[in-house]
């Protein structure tokens, strides 16, 4: 069993009320988690320790990103271990996409703040000179799809950019933040610059969000948190970057090179059981090639390894868009059914024959459970794929016209042949109700600083 601690000005700190951690495999109980409900402690920490963080120089604190980055990689396989016992990811998953990419987030960071370009626009008698300040503490609240990678994408710019933080990891899943504490403690990151509190959203993540002095809010999570986080914020003026929900379409053409689009949808469709922000559950494809397209991809997905869902709950509300689709009129072409173990399995689900406008086809379910559609033209493909409030992700396949469809669809990133294949430097963030704000790159050094500028009048 293990004991989650909170991690504040430097110290591991438990507190007598806590609740179970349960791992979905088999809905044993994996560790205690703190259930806090009060960050003052926490941030006083931050305050205390960001002046100093502040003051060091860019490459100093690339440096300290390179050290969590190095000590990370030296036990790559444990974080891996420790997120596929907590989310249920199949071992190879949390090794290259969980653990990998949290490594690279730190690494990242630490290698573009080296070449990050002082800004200057010269006037004719004046030069104007862009300073990037820390915003001062600043809140991180992060779900449970991909738990360590999602905090340390936070985490890594928020640090770099002379901010202390109060990070809130999903309370699902808290095991790698934990463990991401202990390696900032061993390595001897200063006291209080990060500061990892544990709890449940609307107590913990609450308290966050509507503390004074905390001045910016970097959330990742559903839109209707996402709502509340706004509402919360908002009127404190705090700066806010939300990244929410989707219901992302893989769009394929009739002339896609289906070799690439099979498995290439497939993966779109069911990596991390469905549950990344950025999975295609809408398949929409052209009816010249539907048939062939889709016996190539039920058959492919018969050898695709899934894990369960994050929870039993979890689970219940994605069984419950299996039973609406079948009352809309859906065919369920595969799965659909709990294989018979214990934890919180559910067959990868494949369903045909809705309107591309039902409540299946346009809600997010967030699981292994895709919808899939026959179009007649591009125009027809575009407008199925515009048609939800969602906008944030999505992929075309297509030899020819990929590009230029991608275009076309409302949505912060568009992949054209490939999918997830992320390229870190690059603006990530929805439109519609998939969020305001863009991280990444430049992106994430502009959300967690504040941008001044002097203009000094040349004599
Ligand atoms: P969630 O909104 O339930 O929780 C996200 C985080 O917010 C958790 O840490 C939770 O404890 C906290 N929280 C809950 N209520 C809060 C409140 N009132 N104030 C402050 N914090 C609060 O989301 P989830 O179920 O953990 O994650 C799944 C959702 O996240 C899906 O909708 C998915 O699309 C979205 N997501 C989006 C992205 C993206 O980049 N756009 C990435 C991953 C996941």
């Amino acid at each position: 069993m293990i004991q989650v601690e909170n991690y504040i000005g430097g110290k591991f700190v438990t507190l007598s009320d806590d609740f179970d951690d349960i791992s979905p495999l088999d809905f044993s109980i994996i560790a205690k988690v703190p259930r806090t409900k009060n960050v003052d402690g926490a941030v006083e920490a931050a305050k205390s320790a960001q002046p100093d963080w502040g003051a060091l120089s860019i490459e100093q604190r690339c440096d300290w990103l390179d050290k969590i980055a190095n000590e990370l990689e030296s036990q790559i396989e444990e974080i891996a271990r420790l997120e596929s016992m907590d989310t249920g990811k199949p071992h190879h998953v949390a090794l290259n996409v969980d653990a990998n990419r949290s490594v690279n987030n730190f690494r990242f960071f630490a290698d573009f703040g080296r070449k990050m370009e002082s800004q200057t626009f010269q006037m004719p008698d004046a030069t104007n000179y862009v300073v990037r300040k820390p915003i001062g503490v600043v809140g991180l609240i992060s779900p449970w799809n991909l738990p360590l990678y999602l905090l340390s994408w936070k985490i890594a710019p928020a640090l770099l950019m002379g901010n202390a933080i109060i990070a809130k990891p999903s309370e699902i899943t808290p095991l790698t933040a934990h463990f991401l504490a202990k390696v900032c403690s061993k390595i001897g990151l200063p006291e209080g610059v990060l500061n990892i509190v544990h709890g449940y959203g609307p107590e913990v993540g609450q308290a966050i969000v509507e503390h004074p002095e905390i001045r910016a809010i970097s959330f990742t999570g559903g839109t209707s948190t996402g709502k509340i986080v706004a509402a919360t914020a908002a009127p404190m003026f705090k700066k806010l970057s939300l990244e929410l929900g989707g219901k992302n379409a893989s769009l394929v053409l009739d002339d896609a090179d289906l070799d690439l689009a099979v498995p290439g949808v497939l993966r779109a469709s069911f990596l991390n059981s469905g549950q990344i922000c950025l999975c295609g559950s809408r398949v929409l494809v052209h009816s010249a090639i539907y048939y062939e397209f889709m016996d190539r991809y039920l058959e492919e997905l018969k050898s695709f390894e899934i894990g369960p869902v994050i929870s039993d709950e979890h689970r219940s509300k994605v069984l419950s868009y299996i039973e609406l689709a079948k009352q809309e009129g859906g065919t369920i072409l595969s799965g659909g059914s709990v294989p018979d173990k214990q934890g919180a399995w559910i067959e990868p689900t494949v369903i045909s024959g809705l309107s591309h406008e039902s409540r299946t086809a346009t809600e997010e379910i967030f699981g292994p459970v895709v919808t899939v559609h026959k179009f007649e033209s591009d125009e027809e493909a575009i407008k199925m794929a515009n048609c939800t409030q969602y906008g944030l992700a999505g992929s075309v396949w297509s030899k020819g016209r990929g590009r230029e469809v991608a275009e076309q669809i409302e949505s912060g990133m568009v992949w054209v042949n490939t999918w997830l294949h992320r390229d870190l430097r690059v603006p990530f963030g929805g439109v519609k109700d998939s969020g305001v704000g863009r991280e990444g790159g430049m992106w994430s050094l502009g959300f967690f600083s504040e941008a001044v500028n002097i203009c000094v009048m040349e004599d």
